[in-house]
């Protein structure tokens, strides 16, 4: 049997097509700039025998529809899905799901009526998300549709870690709580860890580090969220590459007043304007080491401020978890940067940390351990897999 992964983005559709009793990628790509005059389709599949083959199609593509129909079609005419009675189920990333949704979601009205009441609370992304649901549902009559939520791994957070201290009735009327983001990809490779460790993930305390564009943290006890650094918007926490993650927040206040900014200018300002880009210019981590290379102060200070609110928060979250197994890089950054994880690991010996300096410089692909072996707490590199997790996730939804 097949489960097909998508995401569903404003303008683009990314997809994945995985064989369910071996994990294997069938088929994987994305249609690009839907709406604009020079759309893309581009992707991959491997046929019966093994080989990859590969495509790239510039064209307008319309809506959502069209890109989806387009996908179907390349599935069908390479024969990774011949049969439409091969796919078990169909998994939709959807950005939030609120309080209502703590687990994937098999996709009915009620279901379509919840997550469209969730979009005040991510008008970027939860309507593009219902929309790919609402096609598929139409391109797929009577496949299972299951909804995968980047909040729901962290609605076992307890109040106290998701409570904001402001009046009751924000949060009882308007939702106004953390709920955050990266769920599947926390989810993902804190199991990975207690794999790796070869514990059961009840058993395994671990805070996972995913550092990307977008960048969070998580505390996980036992293999439940108890704690995450993004909040009511993926805004919070940690330093990203255009967002400011944690900041004063009378600091709006001060610029709508002495400046002049509107809520426009001030969403534009620390979403898109702020965190590394704002910092020294540039949001890629692989320029910032290009540019500390020759001298200059500001990227030297981005990755300072970048790896002080990541100790910041590594230490709080250690504290909550009172032991900690593992700590786990994740995200472009953190699968890939040394720096970054040198840096975050440094001086921290006598709380049970010992980086090895070999591993750790080795670089290389996959799941790795870059601790000694006798560091008390394992520091693993996993490279994140949010395609998988939410494909496992739609076919135990759909009780596979
Ligand atoms: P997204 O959140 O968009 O999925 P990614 O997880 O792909 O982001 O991470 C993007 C970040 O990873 C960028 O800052 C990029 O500079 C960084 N990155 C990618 N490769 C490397 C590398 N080899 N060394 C350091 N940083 C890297």
């Amino acid at each position: 049997m097949k489960v097909l992964v998508l995401n569903s983005g404003s303008s683009s559709i990314k997809y994945q097509l995985f064989q369910s009793d071996n994990w294997q990628v069938l088929a994987a790509g994305a249609v690009n700039r839907i709406g604009e005059p020079h759309g893309d389709f581009q992707g991959r599949w491997r046929d019966e025998g093994g080989w990859e083959h590969r495509f790239e199609l510039v064209l307008p593509i319309a809506h959502h529809g069209a890109g989806l129909e387009l996908m179907a079609d390349r599935l069908r005419e390479s024969g990774v899905l011949a049969d439409l009675g091969e796919l078990v189920a169909i998994g939709h990333r959807v950005v939030h799901g609120g309080e209502a949704f703590q687990r994937p979601t098999r996709v009915d009205e009620g279901v379509i009526a919840v997550i469209r009441d969730m979009i005040p609370l991510a008008p970027l992304h939860n309507p593009a998300n219902l929309e790919g649901i609402e096609v598929a549902m139409r391109l797929f009559p009577g496949v299972p549709q299951v909804a995968v939520f980047d909040t729901a791994f962290h609605q076992t957070m307890p109040p106290a870690a998701y409570r904001y201290a402001l009046p009751e009735n924000l949060y009882r009327q308007h939702r106004v709580r953390r709920y955050g983001f990266h769920g599947s990809s926390h989810a993902y490779v804190s199991r990975r860890a207690a794999a790796l460790l070869g514990q059961a993930p009840r058993d395994c305390h671990c805070i996972t580090l995913h550092l990307g564009n977008g960048a969070s943290a998580a505390a996980v006890r036992g293999g439940e969220s108890i704690d995450t650094s993004m909040g009511l918007t993926p805004l919070e926490g940690l330093v990203m590459g255009t967002r400011c993650g944690d900041l004063d927040p009378a600091i709006p206040f001060y610029l709508a007043k002495n400046l002049g900014m509107d809520n426009q200018a001030l969403d534009d300002l620390l979403n898109r304007r702020s965190g590394l880009l704002g910092l020294c210019g540039v949001n890629d981590m692989r320029e910032i080491h290009r540019r500390i290379a020759q001298g200059d102060p500001t990227a030297v200070l981005a990755l300072d401020v970048f790896c002080h609110r990541l100790r910041k928060y590594l230490g709080a979250y250690w504290i909550e978890l009172g032991r900690l197994d593992a700590l786990v890089f994740t995200g472009g950054i953190g699968e890939n940067d040394a720096v970054v994880r040198e840096r975050t690991c440094a001086g921290l010996e006598g709380m049970g940390i010992l980086l090895d300096e070999v591993a750790n410089q080795a670089g290389g692909e996959g799941e790795r351990r870059v601790s000694r072996l006798e560091s008390p707490v394992a520091v693993l590199v996993i490279p994140t897999n949010e395609e998988l997790e939410i494909a496992r996730q739609t076919l135990e939804a759909v009780g596979g």
